[in-house]
């Protein structure tokens, strides 16, 4: 896995815009265009969201990215340096092919012009064909704001005529992913059966070590949460573990056969 962050004598380092774009620039001369990018406010969205769906993916030979929009920092147990650690052991676990950090402001986040530019620098140099953003409705501020930052940095990333760095492109479908802070009785456009991705999901949540597994009783609750919520949407679709998905565009499928 290719990431974002560095070490200086052993120690991570959150790197400036200019150096994600640095870093990505020489990513996308030696590499393909990325299949999926699952963009999320903090490290571990993408993982409490669609951890599973993730993995099962990068095994059926899609290529994956995850780009959290911060650090995370600053949270009661972590520091910048033991998320970035943490990040990249959980990207690992899962098997995906990049993790960018980007140098957004983690609780302050918003969709503004400067921010939406910075997120279009990022896709417009991966590349995606399917992108992922946080559902729309939170009450957490950053996750509202990421799901509208994202959809209007898609938008952007297809603008010619620009000094933004990369070449133009436009991701063919978003969609939404839950990590919400809400109580809320969600209604998915689709769930995808992930069970064959659950220890993978399970494992990588444990390798964040200062947000979920400060003590064995702590991942306890996380690995039951984690669990309920999939059983619940795998029973919805006849399946032992499941994932939800939301989208605001209409889905076209090909063949009647993949529908379960
Ligand atoms: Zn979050």
């Amino acid at each position: 896995m290719q990431l974002s962050a560095y070490q200086v004598n052993g120690v991570w380092q959150q790197p400036t815009h200019a150096e994600i774009i640095d870093f990505l620039t020489a990513y996308a001369r030696e590499a393909q265009p990325v299949d999926v990018a699952v963009v999320a406010p903090h490290p571990d969205d993408a993982e409490i969201a669609m951890g599973a769906t993730i993995s099962i993916l990068v095994r059926q030979g899609l290529k994956v990215a995850i780009v959290d929009l911060t650090n995370g920092e600053p949270t009661p147990a972590g520091t910048v340096e033991t998320r970035l650690a943490e990040a990249k052991a959980a990207g690992e676990i899962l098997g995906i092919d990049l993790r960018v950090t980007m140098d957004l402001p983690n609780r302050y986040l918003e969709d503004t012009v400067e921010n939406r530019i910075k997120v279009a620098e990022v896709l417009r140099l991966i590349r995606p064909r399917i992108l992922f953003a946080p559902y729309w409705v939170d009450a957490h501020p950053d996750h509202r704001a990421a799901a509208a930052l994202v959809e209007a940095a898609r938008f952007y990333a297809k603008l010619s005529k620009t000094t933004m760095s990369g070449v133009r492109h436009y991701p063919a479908r978003i969609f939404h992913f839950s990590s919400n802070h809400y109580r809320l009785h969600l209604e998915p456009s689709f769930v995808f059966d992930c069970t064959g991705g659950m220890d993978a999901k399970l494992a990588a949540l444990a390798a964040y070590n200062t947000q979920f597994n400060t003590d064995e009783r702590q991942f306890s609750e996380v690995r039951a949460a984690i669990e309920s919520y999939g059983r619940y949407w795998g029973r919805l679709i006849r399946r032992p573990f499941g994932e939800p998905f939301f989208s605001r565009e209409v889905i076209g499928i090909e063949s009647i056969h993949s529908i379960l």
